[in-house]
């Protein structure tokens, strides 16, 4: 018997959970109670939903369709899989993006895909449905597009006029691994596909003489989504490829997702997921290479196998392997060797930075940033406090643990 609509919403909305990449963070302000239209990405009253391992998924996340023709070995939708398959159509998506968010369940779409017949009738569904919710709608919430690998330019351009975000894949973080786990899937032609997305949305943010920007064109840019700990690939292989991308192909972010063991699994994939410890620490790598002057060599080379350490962070990693650089100074310290005391954020460094131009900072000036003074005793100098020997104890590390046997370090 056809699956219902409620039905296919369960298996469709299911399917898509394995994909990480669905923050809305960074798009533009639009509002329909001062623009007309319908939504808003300012967030005010949107109901939020929480995945199974606490990601926010706050948009209707849901596949077009889990039929797929390609056998990504790693993913459950691949077309050897023995799941229940399921399909909207354009219209359909259409309808329930507007009546749940009329219903303020949500506060945009992100809309994937497996593939079928080809990439391009794949991608132009897609299209269709972001053009019917903007043009016919006048839905002003926001929208993330997966690309389809493989669709056509053309596809992809008229896909960046609707959405607020694009993202494709890489997947995998070495070509070795996409050939050896997605044979039809090609590295160039993501690639391709990436530098072709990074052009037309800085030809259209370029102003023009009488407006800000040339064209809206994914005004919250692209992103893309690694799978941890399906191949061999360390640590280091997948921050050196994040860090590429980056430069390569001006990513907003990219998205780490620890792999899920699939039922009827290929034998060429791990028994067992990857901590999910090791998710997090890539992200907070991740955030040092982009927001701290961290370069990704520093961050991996405390640690021998290329792998980092699961029980710190890797900033306090960092700092406990190059004590040398330690104590800082608060009151006379750069603001790059600020951020890399274990403890502080961009936040607090800027506080410090701006309340030293009129005094000099005593640790309960710290306090009061709500840092944890714990956690930077060892490692900063201030008015009325000196480490001493503390910064080079040798059990450091196990006082510094997040759950550390009671010790004071006074
Ligand atoms: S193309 Fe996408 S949906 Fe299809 S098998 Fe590969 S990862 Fe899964």
């Amino acid at each position: 018997m056809h699956p219902t609509l409620m039905e296919r919403l369960a298996i469709l909305s299911d399917a898509a959970k394995y994909d990480a990449s669905c923050a809305s963070s960074g798009t533009e302000k639009r509002d329909s109670s001062r623009e007309g239209g319908l939504g808003s990405t300012e967030g005010a009253g949107i109901c939020h939903a929480y995945a199974p391992d606490g990601r926010c998924i706050s948009l209707l996340k849901i596949l077009l369709t889990n039929f797929c023709v390609y056998d990504c070995a790693y993913c459950i939708n691949r077309s050897s899989s023995n799941v229940q398959r399921a399909r909207f159509t354009p219209e359909e998506v259409v309808w329930l993006t507007m009546e749940f968010y009329r219903r303020n369940y949500i506060e945009g779409l992100f809309l994937s895909s497996g593939i079928i017949r080809s990439s391009d009738h794949t991608m132009e569904q897609m299209v269709r449905i972001a053009r019917e919710l903007r043009t016919t709608h006048g839905f002003r919430g926001y929208i993330h597009l997966k690309t389809i690998p493989e669709a056509s330019p053309a596809l992809v351009e008229e896909a960046g006029l609707y959405a607020d975000r694009l993202s494709i894949n890489i997947e995998l973080p070495t070509d070795a691994g996409i050939a050896e786990l997605a044979p039809e899937k090609r590295p160039d032609g993501i690639r391709r596909a990436m530098a072709e997305v990074r052009l037309k949305i800085e030809e259209a943010s370029e102003p023009t003489v009488r407006t800000k920007t040339r064209q809206r064109f994914a005004p919250a840019g692209q992103s893309t989504q690694m799978i941890v700990g399906a191949d061999g690939a360390n640590d280091a292989t997948i921050l050196s490829t994040s860090a590429r991308l980056y430069g390569s192909f001006a990513l907003r972010r990219v998205y780490y997702s620890a792999f899920s063991p699939i039922p009827d699994a290929s034998a060429r994939l791990p028994p067992t997921k990857p901590p999910l410890m090791r998710e997090h620490r890539l992200y907070q790598a991740d955030w040092l290479y982009r927001f701290y002057g961290f370069g990704i060599e520093e961050i991996t080379s405390a640690q021998t196998d290329g792998m980092l350490d699961l029980d710190v962070d890797p900033k306090l990693a960092w700092a406990l392997a190059h004590r040398e650089r330690f104590p800082v100074d608060i009151n006379v310290a750069e603001r790059e060797m600020l951020l890399r005391v274990p403890g502080f954020g961009v936040k607090a460094v800027n506080a410090i930075l701006a309340a030293r131009r009129h005094r000099r900072i005593r640790l309960d000036d710290l306090a009061k940033l709500r840092v944890s003074l714990r956690k930077i005793r060892p490692f900063v100098i201030a008015e009325d406090w000196s480490p001493l020997r503390l910064t080079d104890r040798g059990d450091l590390r196990g006082l510094l643990m997040p759950e550390p046997v009671q010790l004071s370090l006074l």
